[in-house]
């Protein structure tokens, strides 16, 4: 399987090729040439996979440069129960009737992307191995990203983490789980400034080409593709484990920031798995609630970005929805890259007047809804009088969308992207207790801490960077 640009300027690479890189080099996103497509006969065949078994068959789909053996190897080493707390990794709950939750936050750091981010650690020691190179993980985190890919990269031969983080603004929860790591190879760094002045440091840093390329300056955010197709796997295992018979369809919510998690649902979909519905799920950041319903895609200044009670959905655009868009409008690459030039101009194009914005819909499956703190808080509270569950705040916009897109006798199954008890100060206002935590995780805030805490200054950082190096 041979990698282009959703833009068209990339010759074809391999997937071990594209895996430590993040943008394509004309400023698209990777992509495969074609999606493989999985027949009815196989998927029936999956049924008794185990989640590394299945992820095995999937990734090796997608990462045909690395020898069979290896990719089961990894897979392996990233599936385990001790990493997941669970031997079925992405167990699933029926709440009532045809209403599923499918959890996806048993891994280190309780949120979905320790999913993707598990077996990223495995294929970038992996990589690197194999070509004798090195890369250092620079980036940015206000929590969630930046411990998954800590705990993922976590003393992994070849890579060192340094993630910035804005200093005294994270949840002591937050703080505690990423500098409680003791291990040499990850850096954490507390910016005097706000998550916004971290992203700016990390993109200087990115923009000098010279020191760029000295200290092999790489990062693990939400357009990696190795993400993406580690998160296909858990919409097939979910689909084998709700739909009657192979060919009855199954719909799925997504609480959605970046569109990553829903582009592989997106995907699961293209490759012949019997979806129905994808229904995006937002916050009060509804640029892509807008997109759905009407074909406007407006990105929103840094001051229109609300800070809510689901911050993990604060997004003021969507950086995966280029590859949706690209097999949208039928991989006219030329096209794509005429409609990201309008962003860049203009701040978003309409498709809502095209062919296309029918198709959405239609033959893509996709519609979305949209959920505020008042609908945040009162689904928690439902789910807690109804079901006796504690949802988190991001789940809690899911499943506040899946009621309202439900459809009868067709199974709904909304992603749970984070455990309640990430979120204490929410749950507390929602339900007037603390949130249920994991035995091992109980006192994180009183083991030991690691940290470096720098002025918000590029070059102090990058001066920390190339001391801990030498
Ligand atoms: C990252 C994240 C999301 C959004 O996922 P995308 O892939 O960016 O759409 C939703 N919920 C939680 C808890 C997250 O950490």
């Amino acid at each position: 399987m041979n990698y282009i640009s959703t833009r068209g300027g990339m010759a074809a690479q391999g997937f071990s090729d594209i895996l430590l890189g993040g943008l394509a080099p004309d400023g698209g996103l990777v992509v495969p040439d074609v999606y493989p497509q999985i027949d009815k006969a196989t998927l029936q065949s999956w049924r008794t996979l185990s989640y590394s078994q299945l992820a095995f068959e999937i990734v090796s789909r997608f990462a045909t440069d690395i020898p069979a053996e290896d990719v089961r190897r990894l897979v392996e080493a990233a599936y385990t129960e001790q990493a997941f707390g669970t031997p079925d990794i992405t167990p699933l709950t029926e709440l009532e009737s045809g209403l599923h939750l499918l959890h996806l936050s048993n891994g280190p750091t309780l949120a979905f992307k320790d999913i993707a981010m598990q077996l990223l650690g495995q294929l970038f020691e992996y990589v690197l191995a194999q070509r004798g190179e090195a890369v250092n993980i620079i980036g940015a985190t206000s929590g969630d990203t930046g411990s998954a890919a800590e705990y993922a990269m976590r003393s992994k031969k070849g890579v060192n983490v340094f993630m910035l983080s804005p200093h005294g603004r994270m949840s002591p929860f937050q703080r505690a789980q990423m500098f409680s790591l003791q291990d040499a190879n990850i850096h954490n760094i507390a910016v005097e400034g706000t998550f916004d002045d971290c992203q700016d440091i990390v993109k200087a840093i990115n923009n000098d080409a010279a020191f760029k390329q000295k200290y092999k300056v790489s990062a693990v955010n939400s357009i990696n593709w190795g993400r993406i197709v580690a998160q296909v796997v858990y919409y097939f295992r979910a689909y084998l484990q709700v739909a009657g018979q192979i060919g009855d369809e199954v719909d799925f919510v997504v609480p959605s920031g970046n569109f990553g998690n829903i582009c592989a649902g997106h995907i699961a979909r293209q490759m012949g798995l019997p979806v129905g519905k994808l229904v995006v799920a937002t916050n009060e950041n509804d640029v892509l609630d807008e997109f759905f319903r009407t074909g406007r895609y407006t990105v929103r200044a840094s001051k229109d970005t609300h800070a809510t009670s689901s911050p993990s959905m604060d997004i003021s655009k969507a950086s995966n929805l280029e590859r949706f868009v690209f097999d949208l409008i039928e991989r006219d690459s030329a096209a794509l890259a005429g409609l990201w030039r309008d962003v860049d101009s203009t701040g978003g194009f309409d498709l809502g007047k095209t062919p296309f914005f029918a198709r959405m819909v239609g033959e893509f499956g996709f519609s979305s809804g949209k959920s505020t703190h008042a609908d945040r808080i009162a689904t928690i509270r439902a789910a807690k009088a109804k079901w006796n569950v504690v949802l988190d705040p991001h789940t809690a916009d899911g499943v506040k969308v899946a009621l309202e897109a439900r459809r009868p006798g067709v199974p709904m199954v909304t992603l749970e992207t984070a455990l309640p008890a990430k979120f204490e100060a929410t749950i507390l206002e929602a339900l007037n207790e603390t949130p249920p935590r994991p035995a091992a995780l109980a006192n994180l805030e009183s083991l030991p801490q690691r940290s470096e805490v720098l002025p918000n200054d590029v070059e102090a950082v990058k001066r920390y960077v190339v001391d801990a190096l030498n």
